[in-house]
């Protein structure tokens, strides 16, 4: 049986784990941008709308985890790892300008892509169609809000500056 042996999901928990605190992460910068931007309406709405999915995607890698079999209760008080990117773009998207929080979020988008990407490989080769299959359903909704963000930075890049040169002070947000 030596080679047949089905590898030990440890990458594909540990990996699981950090998605949970990168989607509370996402969380967290999504609320804080909804809550301004009450001149870019459109984006607003995105934005909210990908909070709402961001929301069911915590509970679907809830799910993934205990598929695996493992403890969910640990994943509550994670959150350490995302730390160091997540308080960089924090940062972007804490003040107050909309281009900032575009450009961190169309960064986070892809990190995103980039993770469930490594996910679903981890859980194919644990033998784990099921997670596989989640998380190809998670990153669909991920790489649909880069594709919107890329479509719409430019003009939300271009509103910002026609209202800065208005004299606009809120032009911002
Ligand atoms: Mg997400
Ligand atoms: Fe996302």
């Amino acid at each position: 049986m030596v080679g047949t042996q089905p590898q030990t999901p440890k990458h594909l928990e540990d990996w699981l784990r950090d998605a949970h605190a990168m989607e509370k992460q996402a969380e967290k910068m999504l609320e804080a941008q909804a809550s301004r931007l009450e001149h870019y309406p459109q984006l607003k709405t995105r934005i909210e709308q990908h909070l709402e999915e961001t929301r069911g995607q915590t509970e679907k890698i809830e799910e993934c985890i205990s598929l695996l079999g493992a403890d969910t209760s640990a994943v509550k008080d994670l959150g350490g790892k995302m730390a160091a990117f997540g308080q960089a773009m924090g940062g972007m998207m804490a003040g107050d300008e909309v281009v900032k929080g575009g450009m961190a979020s169309y960064a986070f988008e892809h990190f995103e892509i980039a993770s469930y990407k490594a996910l679903i490989q981890a859980a194919e080769k644990a033998s784990k169609p099921d997670i596989a299959r989640i998380c190809e359903g998670i990153l669909k909704e991920e790489e649909a809000m880069a594709q919107w963000l890329a479509e719409h930075l430019d003009d939300t890049t271009r509103m910002f500056l026609e209202r800065s040169e208005d004299g606009d002070l809120r032009a911002k947000t």
